[in-house]
């Protein structure tokens, strides 16, 4: 499970516009970083980490004392096409509000980068999760995928299809609630009806619409990866990796994958999983279905969950 959560992360660090990445691309960042529009100063504190094109910082304002995550990128590692889409996640990440989503709180720029000033979360995604455990119990895989879609549904009604939901994209917070992050990928749906055309995502989630060339794509992208999430949840591993991006993608596009019977998983669970990676988008389950489906409506759901689930299961199992 560790090597097949690696992998969906390091995918993404070739940068979702091609764009290698080079350390050396990184300017330093101050010590000190002001906002002049609105007068706030922010002191870096610790490195938080590092995606394709931002570094991540602890920032702490001045005159509040409230702890941020600053993520910054460098102006002059950006091309045009990088450039616009950096414009897009502002634009769409400072729009949407829910307990589910990282906050957005500012953003801002200097003459060599630009800074956005997000909610702090614990250093811990999804993926160091699965790292460190493996297969998920089904009432955690349930409690967690209750809040994946609804911060997915919020978005869509929002009319944003995210298009990068994954495990590495889903931050924890210090009570082990979802904060769905980094919206490099996302979209708007401008007019109802609209289709995508821009080929994007991460290997092991991308949905098999996307695969082909020529065929659009809109929200049920991200039920697809939805899909791909609750496997992973349950069986320990993504559903189609391959040793190469290119054979990961011919099984999607052929729906090439199982369901090991030797490995614990109810039949809700598999019949959910099945009900949703289906090939035609139009097929797919909405996220209100999936709710309604009894994997989803079982009791066992927990309120919250203690973090000793980084490490072990919990007792009640
Ligand atoms: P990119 O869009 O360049 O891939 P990410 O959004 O993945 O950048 O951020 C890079 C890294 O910074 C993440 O892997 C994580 O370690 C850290 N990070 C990003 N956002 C936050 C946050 N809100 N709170 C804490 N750490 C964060």
């Amino acid at each position: 499970a560790s090597n097949a959560a690696a992998s969906a992360s390091t995918a993404r660090r070739s940068g979702p516009l091609g764009t290698p990445v080079n350390p050396s691309d990184f300017s330093a960042v101050p010590d000190v970083i002001v906002n002049h529009r609105l007068g706030h100063t922010y002191i870096k504190g610790p490195f938080l980490g590092k995606g394709g094109f931002a570094e991540c910082f602890q920032l702490t304002r001045t005159d509040t004392n409230e702890v941020f995550a600053g993520k910054i990128v460098s102006k002059k590692s950006l091309s045009k096409r990088a450039k616009a889409k950096l414009e897009t996640e502002i634009i769409i990440h400072s729009s949407v509000q829910h307990p589910n989503i990282v906050q957005f709180a500012d953003w801002f720029e200097d003459d060599v980068n630009v800074y956005m000033v997000l909610e702090l979360c614990a250093s811990k995604s999804m993926m160091e999760l699965v790292k460190g455990r493996g297969r998920l119990t089904e009432p955690e895989a349930r409690y967690f995928l209750y809040q994946i879609i609804d911060a997915t549904r919020y978005l869509h009604e929002e009319s944003v299809i995210h298009r990068d939901l994954k495990l590495g994209n889903f931050f924890l917070s210090h009570d082990m609630c979802i904060k769905v992050g980094d919206f490099g990928l996302a979209t708007r749906v401008t007019h109802e009806g609209e289709r995508k055309k821009t080929l994007c995502g991460t290997p092991n989630y991308i949905a098999p619409e996307i695969l082909e060339g020529e065929h659009t794509h809109s929200y049920e992208v991200d039920v697809w990866a939805i899909g791909v999430i609750l496997y992973i949840l349950l069986f320990g591993r993504p559903p189609f990796e391959s040793e190469s991006a290119k054979t990961t993608y011919e099984r999607i596009q052929n729906i090439q994958y199982s369901m090991p019977a030797d490995v614990p998983v109810s039949h809700d669970g598999r019949s959910l999983i099945a009900l949703i990676l289906t090939r035609n988008p139009f097929d797919r389950p909405s996220l209100n279905t999936i709710l309604a489906h009894p994997f989803m409506t079982n009791p066992q759901m927990p309120d919250r969950l203690p973090t000793s689930c980084l490490t072990r299961p919990p007792k009640w199992v």
